[in-house]
Protein backbone atom coordinates (compact mmCIF):
# COMPACT_ATOMS: atom_id res chain seq x y z
CA UNK A 1 0.00 0.00 0.00
CA UNK A 2 1.34 3.78 -0.89
CA UNK A 3 0.54 6.42 1.58
CA UNK A 4 0.24 9.76 -0.54
CA UNK A 5 0.89 12.94 1.57
CA UNK A 6 1.08 16.31 -0.22
CA UNK A 7 3.95 15.52 -2.92
CA UNK A 8 5.53 13.09 -0.89
CA UNK A 9 4.97 9.10 -1.24
CA UNK A 10 6.12 6.54 0.71
CA UNK A 11 5.74 2.63 1.24
CA UNK A 12 2.66 2.25 4.39
CA UNK A 13 1.97 -1.41 4.62
CA UNK A 14 2.93 -5.05 3.12
CA UNK A 15 1.39 -7.99 4.10
CA UNK A 16 1.51 -11.58 3.01
CA UNK A 17 -0.77 -14.09 3.18
CA UNK A 18 0.06 -17.72 2.12
CA UNK A 19 -1.78 -20.00 0.47
CA UNK A 20 -0.81 -23.40 2.25
CA UNK A 21 0.10 -22.23 5.60
CA UNK A 22 -2.75 -19.96 5.94
CA UNK A 23 -5.69 -21.66 4.44
CA UNK A 24 -4.47 -24.93 4.67
CA UNK A 25 -8.58 -26.83 4.29
CA UNK A 26 -7.95 -26.26 0.71
CA UNK A 27 -5.30 -29.07 0.57
CA UNK A 28 -2.90 -26.57 -2.02
CA UNK A 29 1.14 -27.15 -2.25
CA UNK A 30 2.85 -24.11 -3.25
CA UNK A 31 -0.80 -22.66 -3.66
CA UNK A 32 -1.77 -24.97 -6.23
CA UNK A 33 -3.74 -28.46 -6.94
CA UNK A 34 -1.60 -31.41 -8.88
CA UNK A 35 -4.08 -33.76 -10.67
CA UNK A 36 -3.78 -37.56 -11.27
CA UNK A 37 -2.29 -36.58 -14.71
CA UNK A 38 0.35 -34.15 -13.72
CA UNK A 39 -0.21 -32.14 -16.46
CA UNK A 40 -3.29 -30.99 -14.61
CA UNK A 41 -2.83 -28.00 -12.31
CA UNK A 42 -5.11 -26.02 -10.96
CA UNK A 43 -6.08 -23.52 -7.64
CA UNK A 44 -9.82 -22.67 -6.21
CA UNK A 45 -11.15 -19.43 -6.76
CA UNK A 46 -12.87 -20.11 -3.56
CA UNK A 47 -9.28 -19.97 -1.98
CA UNK A 48 -8.60 -16.65 -3.33
CA UNK A 49 -12.16 -14.95 -2.58
CA UNK A 50 -11.51 -16.64 1.56
CA UNK A 51 -7.82 -14.53 1.10
CA UNK A 52 -8.65 -11.47 -0.61
CA UNK A 53 -11.53 -11.18 2.12
CA UNK A 54 -9.17 -11.95 4.39
CA UNK A 55 -6.63 -9.43 3.80
CA UNK A 56 -8.84 -6.74 3.49
CA UNK A 57 -9.38 -7.69 7.28
CA UNK A 58 -5.68 -7.44 7.92
CA UNK A 59 -5.82 -4.00 5.95
CA UNK A 60 -8.30 -2.23 7.63
CA UNK A 61 -6.50 -3.65 10.93
CA UNK A 62 -3.20 -2.47 10.34
CA UNK A 63 -4.76 0.71 9.25
CA UNK A 64 -7.18 1.94 11.95
CA UNK A 65 -9.13 5.05 11.54
CA UNK A 66 -7.20 5.87 8.13
CA UNK A 67 -9.03 3.43 5.86
CA UNK A 68 -11.34 5.88 5.47
CA UNK A 69 -8.05 7.69 3.25
CA UNK A 70 -8.08 4.62 0.91
CA UNK A 71 -8.98 6.57 -2.78
CA UNK A 72 -8.27 3.43 -5.03
CA UNK A 73 -7.20 -0.42 -5.32
CA UNK A 74 -6.17 -2.63 -7.88
CA UNK A 75 -4.06 -5.81 -7.70
CA UNK A 76 -1.76 -8.41 -9.92
CA UNK A 77 -2.94 -11.94 -10.12
CA UNK A 78 -1.36 -15.14 -11.51
CA UNK A 79 -1.54 -14.52 -15.61
CA UNK A 80 -3.61 -16.88 -17.58
CA UNK A 81 -5.43 -18.53 -14.75
CA UNK A 82 -9.03 -18.87 -15.53
CA UNK A 83 -12.44 -18.71 -13.39
CA UNK A 84 -15.93 -20.04 -14.67
CA UNK A 85 -19.05 -18.29 -13.85
CA UNK A 86 -22.65 -18.97 -14.03
CA UNK A 87 -25.35 -16.51 -14.36
CA UNK A 88 -25.82 -16.95 -10.60
CA UNK A 89 -22.80 -14.99 -10.16
CA UNK A 90 -23.68 -11.40 -10.71
CA UNK A 91 -26.66 -11.45 -8.54
CA UNK A 92 -24.26 -12.76 -6.21
CA UNK A 93 -21.84 -10.14 -6.67
CA UNK A 94 -24.42 -7.17 -6.03
CA UNK A 95 -26.04 -8.53 -2.82
CA UNK A 96 -23.77 -9.61 -0.53
CA UNK A 97 -24.27 -9.83 2.81
CA UNK A 98 -21.40 -8.53 4.72
CA UNK A 99 -22.40 -11.08 7.96
CA UNK A 100 -21.16 -13.81 6.17
CA UNK A 101 -17.72 -14.49 4.98
CA UNK A 102 -17.29 -14.17 1.34
CA UNK A 103 -16.64 -17.45 0.05
CA UNK A 104 -19.48 -18.72 1.25
CA UNK A 105 -21.69 -17.08 -0.83
CA UNK A 106 -20.02 -17.81 -4.06
CA UNK A 107 -20.06 -21.15 -5.06
CA UNK A 108 -23.36 -21.54 -7.06
CA UNK A 109 -22.06 -18.62 -9.01
CA UNK A 110 -19.24 -20.99 -10.32
CA UNK A 111 -19.97 -23.49 -12.98
CA UNK A 112 -16.32 -25.20 -12.15
CA UNK A 113 -14.91 -24.99 -9.26
CA UNK A 114 -11.85 -25.41 -10.30
CA UNK A 115 -9.14 -22.92 -12.05
CA UNK A 116 -6.49 -24.17 -14.19
CA UNK A 117 -3.36 -21.84 -13.78
CA UNK A 118 -0.41 -21.36 -15.09
CA UNK A 119 1.46 -24.56 -14.79
CA UNK A 120 -1.05 -26.48 -16.15
CA UNK A 121 0.39 -28.58 -19.52
CA UNK A 122 -2.46 -30.18 -20.67
CA UNK A 123 -3.97 -28.84 -23.11
CA UNK A 124 -1.12 -29.72 -26.29
CA UNK A 125 -4.17 -31.24 -28.39
CA UNK A 126 -5.83 -27.71 -27.96
CA UNK A 127 -2.82 -25.41 -28.84
CA UNK A 128 -2.55 -27.97 -31.56
CA UNK A 129 -6.25 -27.47 -33.07
CA UNK A 130 -5.81 -23.57 -32.09
CA UNK A 131 -2.85 -23.12 -34.56
CA UNK A 132 -4.30 -25.05 -37.33
CA UNK A 133 -7.31 -23.70 -37.43
CA UNK A 134 -5.67 -19.99 -37.59
CA UNK A 135 -3.00 -20.85 -40.19
CA UNK A 136 -0.43 -22.34 -38.05
CA UNK A 137 1.83 -20.70 -35.16
CA UNK A 138 3.27 -17.52 -36.72
CA UNK A 139 -0.41 -16.72 -37.84
CA UNK A 140 -1.33 -17.14 -33.91
CA UNK A 141 1.65 -15.20 -32.92
CA UNK A 142 0.97 -12.52 -35.02
CA UNK A 143 -2.75 -11.88 -34.47
CA UNK A 144 -2.17 -12.66 -30.40
CA UNK A 145 1.54 -11.66 -29.50
CA UNK A 146 2.14 -15.47 -28.67
CA UNK A 147 2.01 -19.03 -30.42
CA UNK A 148 -0.60 -21.05 -28.88
CA UNK A 149 0.78 -21.65 -25.24
CA UNK A 150 -0.72 -24.50 -23.10
CA UNK A 151 -1.18 -22.44 -20.22
CA UNK A 152 -2.76 -19.65 -21.94
CA UNK A 153 -6.15 -19.12 -21.16
CA UNK A 154 -7.59 -19.65 -24.77
CA UNK A 155 -6.12 -23.41 -24.93
CA UNK A 156 -7.33 -23.87 -21.48
CA UNK A 157 -11.24 -22.92 -22.48
CA UNK A 158 -11.16 -24.86 -25.32
CA UNK A 159 -10.16 -27.76 -23.23
CA UNK A 160 -12.94 -27.74 -20.59
CA UNK A 161 -15.56 -26.79 -23.36
CA UNK A 162 -14.94 -29.79 -25.23
CA UNK A 163 -14.49 -32.13 -21.81
CA UNK A 164 -17.42 -30.59 -20.15
CA UNK A 165 -20.08 -29.52 -22.22
CA UNK A 166 -22.62 -29.25 -19.23
CA UNK A 167 -20.11 -27.33 -17.07
CA UNK A 168 -19.71 -25.05 -20.14
CA UNK A 169 -23.13 -24.55 -21.36
CA UNK A 170 -23.93 -23.73 -17.61
CA UNK A 171 -20.64 -21.14 -18.00
CA UNK A 172 -22.17 -17.37 -18.36
CA UNK A 173 -18.84 -15.89 -17.40
CA UNK A 174 -14.66 -16.97 -18.25
CA UNK A 175 -13.18 -13.95 -15.97
CA UNK A 176 -9.00 -14.19 -15.60
CA UNK A 177 -7.83 -14.56 -11.95
CA UNK A 178 -7.02 -10.70 -12.06
CA UNK A 179 -10.95 -9.30 -13.54
CA UNK A 180 -12.50 -12.25 -11.02
CA UNK A 181 -11.10 -10.57 -7.58
CA UNK A 182 -11.44 -6.92 -9.14
CA UNK A 183 -15.35 -8.40 -9.44
CA UNK A 184 -15.04 -9.26 -5.99
CA UNK A 185 -14.22 -5.94 -4.61
CA UNK A 186 -16.41 -3.92 -7.46
CA UNK A 187 -19.63 -6.43 -6.44
CA UNK A 188 -19.94 -6.68 -10.21
CA UNK A 189 -18.22 -8.11 -13.32
CA UNK A 190 -15.31 -6.25 -14.07
CA UNK A 191 -13.34 -6.00 -17.43
CA UNK A 192 -10.19 -7.82 -17.98
CA UNK A 193 -7.55 -4.77 -18.29
CA UNK A 194 -5.40 -5.53 -21.82
CA UNK A 195 -2.53 -6.39 -20.75
CA UNK A 196 -3.51 -9.86 -18.77
CA UNK A 197 -6.08 -10.36 -21.45
CA UNK A 198 -2.22 -10.57 -23.64
CA UNK A 199 -2.09 -13.72 -22.05
CA UNK A 200 -5.07 -15.39 -23.72
CA UNK A 201 -4.44 -16.22 -27.11
CA UNK A 202 -7.75 -14.42 -27.99
CA UNK A 203 -6.67 -10.88 -28.46
CA UNK A 204 -5.69 -9.11 -31.42
CA UNK A 205 -2.52 -7.41 -30.22
CA UNK A 206 -2.67 -4.14 -32.58
CA UNK A 207 -6.36 -3.18 -32.28
CA UNK A 208 -6.76 -4.56 -27.97
CA UNK A 209 -9.99 -6.08 -28.65
CA UNK A 210 -11.05 -9.88 -28.96
CA UNK A 211 -10.01 -11.41 -32.32
CA UNK A 212 -13.46 -13.41 -33.72
CA UNK A 213 -11.02 -15.43 -35.36
CA UNK A 214 -9.91 -16.61 -32.22
CA UNK A 215 -12.34 -16.93 -30.28
CA UNK A 216 -13.73 -19.07 -33.08
CA UNK A 217 -11.26 -21.67 -33.08
CA UNK A 218 -11.16 -21.94 -29.40
CA UNK A 219 -15.04 -22.34 -28.34
CA UNK A 220 -18.44 -22.36 -29.28
CA UNK A 221 -20.44 -19.84 -28.69
CA UNK A 222 -17.47 -17.24 -26.55
CA UNK A 223 -17.67 -14.01 -26.56
CA UNK A 224 -20.76 -13.74 -24.79
CA UNK A 225 -18.92 -15.07 -22.40
CA UNK A 226 -15.97 -12.83 -22.17
CA UNK A 227 -15.64 -9.67 -19.96
CA UNK A 228 -15.08 -6.67 -22.10
CA UNK A 229 -11.13 -5.27 -22.80
CA UNK A 230 -10.34 -2.16 -21.26
CA UNK A 231 -7.25 -0.18 -20.43
CA UNK A 232 -5.25 -0.55 -17.49
CA UNK A 233 -6.29 2.49 -15.96
CA UNK A 234 -10.15 1.68 -16.42
CA UNK A 235 -12.00 1.84 -12.85
CA UNK A 236 -14.10 -1.26 -12.75
CA UNK A 237 -16.58 0.89 -10.09
CA UNK A 238 -16.27 1.61 -5.94
CA UNK A 239 -15.57 -0.73 -3.28
CA UNK A 240 -18.63 -2.23 -3.01
CA UNK A 241 -21.06 -2.20 0.31
CA UNK A 242 -19.77 -6.28 1.36
CA UNK A 243 -16.40 -4.13 1.81
CA UNK A 244 -17.87 -1.10 3.37
CA UNK A 245 -20.16 -2.26 5.73
CA UNK A 246 -17.99 -5.29 7.06
CA UNK A 247 -14.83 -3.43 7.17
CA UNK A 248 -15.37 0.40 7.21
CA UNK A 249 -13.53 0.69 4.02
CA UNK A 250 -14.45 4.01 1.69
CA UNK A 251 -16.05 3.55 -1.86
CA UNK A 252 -12.79 3.23 -2.90
CA UNK A 253 -12.69 3.07 -6.90
CA UNK A 254 -11.65 -0.26 -7.78
CA UNK A 255 -8.65 -0.18 -10.62
CA UNK A 256 -9.17 -3.00 -12.97
CA UNK A 257 -6.09 -5.94 -12.04
CA UNK A 258 -3.83 -6.73 -14.38
CA UNK A 259 -1.69 -10.20 -14.58
CA UNK A 260 1.33 -10.33 -12.46
CA UNK A 261 3.91 -10.06 -15.43
CA UNK A 262 3.03 -6.34 -16.50
CA UNK A 263 2.53 -5.62 -13.13
CA UNK A 264 6.29 -6.46 -12.41
CA UNK A 265 7.14 -4.21 -15.21
CA UNK A 266 5.68 -1.13 -13.29
CA UNK A 267 6.68 -2.63 -9.98
CA UNK A 268 10.28 -3.10 -11.14
CA UNK A 269 10.48 0.58 -12.40
CA UNK A 270 10.56 -0.24 -16.07
CA UNK A 271 8.60 2.05 -17.90
CA UNK A 272 11.58 3.24 -19.87
CA UNK A 273 11.54 1.65 -23.29
CA UNK A 274 15.90 0.57 -22.91
CA UNK A 275 15.44 -0.26 -19.59
CA UNK A 276 15.13 -4.69 -19.66
CA UNK A 277 13.97 -6.85 -16.63
CA UNK A 278 16.14 -10.07 -15.91
CA UNK A 279 14.54 -12.46 -13.30
CA UNK A 280 16.77 -14.94 -12.23
CA UNK A 281 14.51 -17.84 -10.84
CA UNK A 282 13.64 -21.41 -11.30
CA UNK A 283 13.43 -19.99 -14.72
CA UNK A 284 14.97 -16.98 -16.39
CA UNK A 285 13.04 -14.28 -17.84
CA UNK A 286 13.78 -11.19 -19.52
CA UNK A 287 10.85 -8.84 -20.44
CA UNK A 288 11.25 -5.26 -21.07
CA UNK A 289 8.45 -2.01 -22.04
CA UNK A 290 8.03 -1.59 -26.36
CA UNK A 291 7.17 1.67 -27.14
CA UNK A 292 5.52 -0.40 -30.05
CA UNK A 293 4.81 -4.08 -31.56
CA UNK A 294 8.15 -4.38 -33.48
CA UNK A 295 7.55 -6.66 -36.38
CA UNK A 296 9.30 -9.53 -34.72
CA UNK A 297 8.11 -13.39 -34.46
CA UNK A 298 6.99 -14.67 -31.48
CA UNK A 299 6.54 -17.88 -32.97
CA UNK A 300 9.08 -20.05 -31.43
CA UNK A 301 10.25 -20.69 -28.79
CA UNK A 302 8.65 -19.12 -25.58
CA UNK A 303 8.44 -15.46 -26.28
CA UNK A 304 5.75 -13.06 -26.00
CA UNK A 305 4.23 -9.54 -26.67
CA UNK A 306 1.64 -8.49 -24.04
CA UNK A 307 -0.14 -4.91 -24.21
CA UNK A 308 1.64 -3.07 -21.26
CA UNK A 309 -0.04 -1.34 -18.43
CA UNK A 310 1.78 1.66 -19.56
CA UNK A 311 -0.71 1.81 -23.17
CA UNK A 312 3.02 0.62 -25.09
CA UNK A 313 3.79 -3.04 -25.49
CA UNK A 314 5.97 -5.65 -23.37
CA UNK A 315 8.20 -8.00 -24.56
CA UNK A 316 8.89 -11.21 -22.52
CA UNK A 317 10.59 -14.21 -23.32
CA UNK A 318 11.47 -17.67 -21.02
CA UNK A 319 14.49 -20.05 -20.49
CA UNK A 320 13.36 -22.86 -18.76
CA UNK A 321 17.05 -24.05 -17.72
CA UNK A 322 18.03 -20.88 -14.94
CA UNK A 323 18.44 -22.04 -11.34
CA UNK A 324 17.43 -25.30 -12.63
CA UNK A 325 20.64 -25.40 -14.47
CA UNK A 326 22.93 -23.41 -12.21
CA UNK A 327 22.03 -26.07 -9.36
CA UNK A 328 22.85 -29.19 -11.48
CA UNK A 329 26.46 -28.28 -12.18
CA UNK A 330 26.78 -26.35 -8.50
CA UNK A 331 25.97 -29.79 -7.17
CA UNK A 332 27.74 -31.82 -9.61
CA UNK A 333 31.03 -30.58 -8.72
CA UNK A 334 29.92 -30.42 -4.62
CA UNK A 335 29.83 -27.17 -4.56
CA UNK A 336 27.99 -24.16 -1.94
CA UNK A 337 26.69 -20.92 -3.54
CA UNK A 338 30.65 -19.38 -2.23
CA UNK A 339 32.55 -21.77 -4.00
CA UNK A 340 30.08 -20.95 -7.32
CA UNK A 341 30.49 -17.53 -6.72
CA UNK A 342 34.49 -18.04 -6.23
CA UNK A 343 34.53 -20.37 -9.20
CA UNK A 344 33.70 -17.12 -11.28
CA UNK A 345 36.23 -14.92 -10.00
CA UNK A 346 39.26 -17.08 -10.71
CA UNK A 347 38.16 -17.86 -14.46
CA UNK A 348 38.97 -15.88 -17.56
CA UNK A 349 36.10 -14.04 -19.18
CA UNK A 350 35.35 -16.19 -22.14
CA UNK A 351 36.58 -19.15 -20.62
CA UNK A 352 39.52 -19.87 -22.46
CA UNK A 353 37.24 -20.74 -25.55
CA UNK A 354 35.29 -23.56 -23.73
CA UNK A 355 31.62 -23.67 -24.32
CA UNK A 356 28.45 -25.83 -22.26
CA UNK A 357 25.47 -26.04 -23.40
CA UNK A 358 23.24 -26.27 -20.16
CA UNK A 359 19.88 -28.03 -21.10
CA UNK A 360 19.50 -30.44 -17.87
CA UNK A 361 15.94 -30.39 -18.92
CA UNK A 362 13.74 -29.57 -21.87
CA UNK A 363 14.52 -26.02 -23.20
CA UNK A 364 11.80 -23.67 -24.11
CA UNK A 365 14.01 -21.23 -26.33
CA UNK A 366 14.93 -22.29 -28.27
CA UNK A 367 12.03 -25.11 -28.01
CA UNK A 368 14.80 -28.30 -27.60
CA UNK A 369 14.50 -31.48 -26.07
CA UNK A 370 17.20 -32.15 -22.60
CA UNK A 371 21.11 -31.99 -24.43
CA UNK A 372 24.10 -30.92 -22.04
CA UNK A 373 26.88 -30.29 -24.50
CA UNK A 374 30.35 -29.16 -24.01
CA UNK A 375 32.77 -27.51 -26.44
CA UNK A 376 36.68 -27.01 -25.69
CA UNK A 377 35.92 -27.70 -22.31
CA UNK A 378 37.22 -30.06 -19.48
CA UNK A 379 34.21 -31.96 -17.82
CA UNK A 380 36.23 -32.68 -14.90
CA UNK A 381 37.28 -28.69 -14.60
CA UNK A 382 34.96 -27.46 -11.99
CA UNK A 383 35.57 -24.24 -12.17
CA UNK A 384 35.25 -24.00 -16.31
CA UNK A 385 32.32 -26.17 -16.35
CA UNK A 386 30.62 -23.10 -13.30
CA UNK A 387 31.50 -20.54 -15.94
CA UNK A 388 30.77 -22.09 -18.86
CA UNK A 389 26.81 -22.41 -17.58
CA UNK A 390 26.59 -18.77 -16.34
CA UNK A 391 27.83 -17.63 -19.66
CA UNK A 392 25.86 -19.77 -21.62
CA UNK A 393 22.61 -18.53 -20.02
CA UNK A 394 24.24 -15.17 -19.92
CA UNK A 395 24.74 -15.27 -24.02
CA UNK A 396 21.41 -16.98 -24.87
CA UNK A 397 19.31 -14.73 -23.31
CA UNK A 398 21.15 -11.85 -24.85
CA UNK A 399 20.87 -13.92 -28.78
CA UNK A 400 17.16 -14.57 -28.36
CA UNK A 401 16.29 -11.41 -26.93
CA UNK A 402 17.64 -8.73 -28.89
CA UNK A 403 13.90 -8.08 -30.28
CA UNK A 404 13.10 -6.63 -26.67
CA UNK A 405 15.60 -3.61 -26.45
CA UNK A 406 18.64 -2.07 -28.42
CA UNK A 407 19.80 -1.30 -27.33
CA UNK A 408 19.78 -1.60 -23.60
CA UNK A 409 20.34 1.36 -20.96
CA UNK A 410 20.38 -0.56 -18.40
CA UNK A 411 19.43 -4.16 -16.54
CA UNK A 412 17.45 -4.74 -13.31
CA UNK A 413 18.48 -8.14 -12.22
CA UNK A 414 15.43 -9.79 -9.81
CA UNK A 415 14.62 -13.31 -8.08
CA UNK A 416 16.71 -15.58 -5.97
CA UNK A 417 20.42 -15.68 -8.11
CA UNK A 418 20.56 -11.95 -8.60
CA UNK A 419 21.77 -12.18 -4.78
CA UNK A 420 25.15 -12.67 -6.78
CA UNK A 421 27.14 -10.49 -7.81
CA UNK A 422 29.42 -12.83 -9.22
CA UNK A 423 26.66 -13.77 -11.92
CA UNK A 424 25.56 -10.56 -12.61
CA UNK A 425 29.11 -9.75 -13.57
CA UNK A 426 28.87 -11.85 -16.15
CA UNK A 427 25.81 -10.32 -16.83
CA UNK A 428 26.97 -6.99 -17.55
CA UNK A 429 29.88 -7.98 -19.66
CA UNK A 430 27.85 -10.36 -21.88
CA UNK A 431 25.29 -7.52 -22.29
CA UNK A 432 27.38 -4.85 -22.24
CA UNK A 433 25.11 -2.90 -19.86
CA UNK A 434 24.80 -2.08 -16.82
CA UNK A 435 23.07 -4.62 -14.18
CA UNK A 436 21.22 -3.00 -11.28
CA UNK A 437 19.93 -5.25 -8.19
CA UNK A 438 15.94 -4.68 -8.00
CA UNK A 439 14.99 -3.75 -4.78
CA UNK A 440 11.52 -4.42 -4.63
CA UNK A 441 10.89 -7.94 -3.17
CA UNK A 442 7.76 -8.05 -4.52
CA UNK A 443 7.69 -5.77 -7.86
CA UNK A 444 3.64 -7.15 -8.85
CA UNK A 445 2.49 -6.08 -5.86
CA UNK A 446 4.24 -2.86 -5.96
CA UNK A 447 3.61 -2.19 -9.42
CA UNK A 448 -0.59 -3.16 -8.59
CA UNK A 449 -0.67 -0.10 -5.73
CA UNK A 450 1.57 2.11 -8.13
CA UNK A 451 -1.12 1.03 -10.90
CA UNK A 452 -3.77 2.56 -8.67
CA UNK A 453 -2.34 5.28 -8.03
CA UNK A 454 -1.81 6.30 -11.70
CA UNK A 455 -5.65 6.04 -12.32
CA UNK A 456 -6.67 7.83 -9.04
CA UNK A 457 -4.38 10.28 -10.52
CA UNK A 458 -5.72 10.11 -13.91
CA UNK A 459 -9.34 10.39 -13.28
CA UNK A 460 -8.81 13.67 -10.96
CA UNK A 461 -8.14 15.45 -13.92
CA UNK A 462 -3.83 15.52 -12.88
CA UNK A 463 -2.31 12.46 -15.02
CA UNK A 464 1.23 11.64 -13.84
CA UNK A 465 3.82 10.50 -16.69
CA UNK A 466 4.73 6.90 -15.59
CA UNK A 467 8.60 7.39 -14.86
CA UNK A 468 7.12 10.17 -12.52
CA UNK A 469 4.88 7.40 -11.04
CA UNK A 470 7.74 5.00 -9.79
CA UNK A 471 10.34 7.16 -9.07
CA UNK A 472 11.23 7.51 -5.52
CA UNK A 473 9.84 3.64 -5.16
CA UNK A 474 11.35 1.39 -7.49
CA UNK A 475 15.44 2.24 -7.55
CA UNK A 476 17.49 -0.93 -7.38
CA UNK A 477 18.67 -1.83 -4.26
CA UNK A 478 21.87 1.12 -3.34
CA UNK A 479 25.31 0.62 -4.52
CA UNK A 480 24.26 -2.67 -6.85
CA UNK A 481 25.20 -0.97 -9.92
CA UNK A 482 28.20 -3.67 -11.69
CA UNK A 483 29.38 -2.37 -14.79
CA UNK A 484 30.79 -4.18 -17.48
CA UNK A 485 34.60 -4.55 -18.72
CA UNK A 486 34.65 -3.42 -22.31
CA UNK A 487 37.52 -6.06 -23.55
CA UNK A 488 35.08 -8.74 -21.52
CA UNK A 489 32.02 -7.60 -23.79
CA UNK A 490 34.35 -7.88 -26.91
CA UNK A 491 35.11 -11.68 -26.32
CA UNK A 492 31.62 -12.58 -25.68
CA UNK A 493 30.56 -10.48 -29.43
CA UNK A 494 32.21 -13.42 -30.72
CA UNK A 495 31.98 -16.27 -28.59
CA UNK A 496 27.92 -15.37 -28.37
CA UNK A 497 28.13 -16.10 -32.31
CA UNK A 498 29.74 -19.51 -31.80
CA UNK A 499 27.51 -20.62 -28.97
CA UNK A 500 24.68 -20.33 -31.21
CA UNK A 501 26.23 -22.60 -33.34
CA UNK A 502 25.99 -24.55 -30.57
CA UNK A 503 22.75 -24.38 -29.31
CA UNK A 504 21.77 -25.88 -33.01
CA UNK A 505 24.21 -29.02 -32.91
CA UNK A 506 21.72 -32.14 -32.12
CA UNK A 507 23.46 -34.36 -29.17
P1 LIG B 1 11.26 -18.74 -7.94
O1 LIG B 1 10.55 -17.49 -7.50
O2 LIG B 1 11.29 -18.98 -9.40
O3 LIG B 1 10.92 -19.96 -7.13
P2 LIG B 1 13.53 -17.37 -6.79
O4 LIG B 1 13.56 -16.13 -7.59
O5 LIG B 1 13.05 -17.30 -5.38
O6 LIG B 1 12.80 -18.53 -7.57
O7 LIG B 1 15.01 -17.96 -6.78
C1 LIG B 1 15.32 -19.07 -6.03
C2 LIG B 1 16.62 -19.64 -6.55
O8 LIG B 1 17.66 -18.70 -6.38
C3 LIG B 1 17.08 -20.85 -5.80
O9 LIG B 1 16.52 -22.01 -6.37
C4 LIG B 1 18.58 -20.82 -6.01
O10 LIG B 1 18.94 -21.63 -7.11
C5 LIG B 1 18.88 -19.39 -6.42
N1 LIG B 1 19.85 -18.74 -5.52
C6 LIG B 1 19.72 -18.38 -4.22
N2 LIG B 1 20.86 -17.83 -3.76
C7 LIG B 1 21.76 -17.84 -4.78
C8 LIG B 1 23.12 -17.42 -4.94
N3 LIG B 1 23.81 -16.85 -3.95
N4 LIG B 1 23.70 -17.59 -6.14
C9 LIG B 1 23.02 -18.13 -7.17
N5 LIG B 1 21.75 -18.56 -7.08
C10 LIG B 1 21.11 -18.42 -5.90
Amino acid sequence: MIEVAGDRRRLRFEHVLNFDRDFPQYGTSGGVVRGADPREVWSWPLMWAEALDRMMGDVRDALGPDVSRLRAVSGAAQQHGSVYCTAAMAPRLARLDPGRPLCQQLEAGLSRRRAPVWLDGSTTEQCAAIEAALGGAPAVAKLTGSRACERFTGPQIRRFSERDAAGWGTTDRVHLVSSFMASLLAGAHAPVDCADASGMNLMDLRTLRWASAALDATAPDLERRLPAIAPSSTMAGALSPYWRARYGFPAADVVVWSGDNPSSLVGAGLVTPGRVGISLGTSDTVFAELPQPLPVSTARGASHLFASPTGGYMGLTCFSNGSLAREAVRDQYGLDWAGFSAALANTPAGNRGGLLRPWFVPETTPAADTGVLREGLDPDDAAANVRGVVEAQMMAMANHTEWIARPIARIHAAGGAAANPAILQVMADVFGADVYRAAAVNAAALGAALRAFEADARAHGHACPWPDVVAGLTDPAPGSRIRPVPAHTRVYDDLRRRYAGLEARRV
